[in-house]
């Protein structure tokens, strides 16, 4: 394939990228620090291969202190105690000042992730959304009470703060995906301790600015840059810390499952996916074949939500891969900090070269590539980006079917009826999200049923809302965010059973 037959966006305008590198501290209890001994990590942006930030590299010393600046607020009650109404004041000025900050923010995302700046700006202004929902639970967020438990009972469920949470964060989603975690902690009344991916430390940086602009009290949120070890791993081991909610891959999520079995702690997990889309002849194929390259092609293909395998009806599958092939050389791949941009850069080359492997392998295999297949040069930038790639004739039993490749690469299998297709959207050890396309309700609704996935979406692909939970069935993980269930994560219940009056017949019989 030449580069002519695809939509490339060359260099856009380097004075766009700041002279200085974003210089990041970790937050403990209030205050900016370094790191005790000076250590920092620089991130080199993936799609101009310059330094854009310089972070402080955590140690013990950091993480500990942080976790005990969160206890130390949990404990004073300065926000576990405070009234729903007070939180939600303050979490809406937080929502409000990230509305105020998403130029800022948009682009040391941009040059961070690689992901086009179109694309942050919406993340990042999105994440104020979170943020108002959550600010409106905090403000409703009641327990239970039983008023038939006989006329001298009263019974209450009072939900609590959990307590302090350690919130671990990848580097594919860095804004969006801290806001789906820590504006539902704080509603709940938690502290918390955040680290952030060490590639993409410097819009959780930046949110901490905001809380402290939006009077959040010292120590109710900490922030710690640096790596799973030690920080991320001292945060889900350290005996002060009741929870943790990770976002990442599988095998992390699964290390960090067996060191918190220690203490006991509660961990709530969103892990990775392997989405199918299955495609019926009755659909309305265009949408169907629009939504199949969106879900491909959106952030590289490095989403966890990424529809990276697709599961076409044998009688349609020629012409229905023909026209993503075709819609795929259209979308528009390059610089990310061009708005015309709607596909960046691969985060790292050594990602980048994993994801070639995957398919090398595949074609090794027998599989057929019908589009791209290799690295993609962009006229005037330095980073790494992968041609947009559809592999057809793939076998269920495939690395490329089973395993997360984390790029812009589509896997197409073939069903010939309704049982079939579930059985393939089946046949996977993950289970995040799924899709059906057809015009036939009770298709649709069969599937929806049957299929083994925190989110089905029929006839659509990627919608989201704060009212709608998410998250992972199987290996994609475990516990649920956003929505009111979101919020249920975060908190303790407890029972407090009630006499009225003196009716308690003594247990202590007379002699
Ligand atoms: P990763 O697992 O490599 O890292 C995630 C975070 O964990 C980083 O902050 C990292 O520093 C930290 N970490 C690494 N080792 C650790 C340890 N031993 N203990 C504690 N923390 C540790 O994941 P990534 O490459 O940053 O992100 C990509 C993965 O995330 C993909 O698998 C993707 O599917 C998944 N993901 C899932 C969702 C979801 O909602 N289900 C959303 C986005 C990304």
């Amino acid at each position: 394939m030449t580069t002519h037959d695809l939509n490339l966006i060359s260099a856009f305008d380097p004075s766009g990228i700041p002279a200085d590198p974003f210089v990041a501290r970790h937050l403990i209890a209030g205050e900016w620090r370094d790191s005790a001994g000076g250590e920092t990590v620089e991130r080199v942006s993936p799609a101009h291969g310059v330094v854009v930030s310089r972070a402080a590299k955590g140690g013990e010393d950091e993480t500990n202190a942080a976790i005990a600046a969160a206890r130390a607020a949990f404990e004073s009650g300065v926000w576990s105690r405070i009234s729903g109404k007070e939180r939600a004041a303050v979490m809406l000025k937080v929502a409000d000042l990230i509305e105020a900050n998403v130029e800022r923010m948009a682009l040391i995302e941009t040059l961070e992730s690689g992901k086009p700046i179109t694309q942050s700006r919406g993340e990042v202004s999105g994440a104020a959304d979170l943020w108002r929902y959550a600010a409106s639970l905090a403000r409703t967020l009641h327990g239970d009470s039983h008023n038939t438990l006989g006329e001298d009972m009263l019974g209450v469920v009072l939900k609590e703060p959990i307590g302090v949470v350690s919130i671990i964060t990848p580097w594919n989603f860095p804004f969006w995906i801290l806001s789906q975690k820590l504006p539902f902690a704080l509603a709940a009344g938690c502290t918390c301790v955040v680290k952030p991916s060490e590639m993409t430390p410097s819009t959780t940086v930046m949110m901490g600015e905001l809380l402290i602009e939006a009077g959040l009290p010292a120590g109710v949120v900490n922030i710690v840059l640096g790596y799973g070890q030690p920080v991320g791993s001292l945060m889900t081991t350290h005996a002060d810390v009741d929870m943790v909610t990770f976002t990442g891959s599988t095998a992390v999520g699964k290390s960090i499952t067996a060191s918190a079995a220690a203490t006991l702690k509660k961990v709530a997990l969103e892990l990775g996916g392997k989405n199918p889309q299955v495609i019926f002849p009755d659909a309305d194929l265009e949408s169907a074949a629009d939504a199949v390259t969106f879900g491909i092609y959106f952030n590289v293909g490095q989403c966890c939500n990424s529809s990276s395998r697709i599961i076409v009806h044998e009688d349609i599958a020629d012409a229905f891969i023909a026209r993503v092939v075709e819609l795929s050389r259209d979308v528009a791949f390059g610089d990310p900090l061009d708005p015309a941009t709607q596909v960046g850069a691969i985060v790292t080359p050594e990602h980048q070269a994993k994801i070639d492997t995957y398919v090398r392998q595949a074609v090794a295999e027998g599989a057929n590539v019908c589009l791209g297949g290799g690295v993609l040069s962009v006229p005037g930038l330095d980073g790494q980006f992968y041609q947009p790639t559809v592999i057809a004739g793939v076998r269920p039993e495939m690395a490329i079917a089973r395993e997360e490749v984390f790029g812009p690469v589509l896997s197409v299998l073939t069903f010939k009826n309704a049982d079939d297709a579930i059985a393939l959207a089946n046949d996977a050890s993950y289970g995040l999200s799924a899709g059906i396309w057809s015009d036939n309700v009770h298709t649709c609704l069969d599937f929806a049923r049957r299929t083994r996935a925190g989110t089905i979406w029929t006839n659509t692909w990627m919608d989201g809302f704060p009212e709608m939970t998410f998250g992972g069935m199987k290996q994609s993980g475990q516990g649920r965010e956003i929505g009111p269930y979101g919020l249920e994560e975060f908190l303790e219940v407890k029972t407090v059973a009630m006499r009225i009056g003196r009716t308690r017949a003594p247990w202590v019989r007379k002699r």
